[in-house]
């Protein structure tokens, strides 16, 4: 027997701020970026289409990443 529960992510409380699907699943792109710059999600949350440990552990590092490179460019002084 396969026991599948919540497959709904807790998201409401981000209605109006990042996009969502109509599953309520954060729509983020391959670097885990949302749909606001400097906002990341990872996770069986997102769009990810796999929810398993390993892969949400994996989109975890990655939006990580991203972050910090995020972060990085952002803060560079201009003209460098
Ligand atoms: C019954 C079951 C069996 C599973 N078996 C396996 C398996 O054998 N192998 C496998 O690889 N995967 C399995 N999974 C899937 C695996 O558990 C998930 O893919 C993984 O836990 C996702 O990690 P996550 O960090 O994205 O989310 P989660 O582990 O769900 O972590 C999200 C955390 O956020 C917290 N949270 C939620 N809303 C808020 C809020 N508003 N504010 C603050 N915190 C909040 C939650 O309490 C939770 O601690 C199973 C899942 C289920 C339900």
């Amino acid at each position: 027997m396969f026991v599948q529960i919540g497959l709904l992510p807790n998201t409401e409380w981000l209605d109006d701020t990042v996009e969502l699907t109509d599953r309520r699943e954060i729509v983020v792109d391959d670097r885990g970026a949302t749909s606001v710059p400097g906002i990341f999600a990872a996770g069986d949350a997102t769009t990810e289409p796999y929810k398993q440990i390993v892969t949400a552990m994996g989109s975890g590092s990655t939006a990580a990443l991203s972050a910090f490179d995020h972060l990085i460019r952002a803060s560079a002084p201009v003209g460098s």
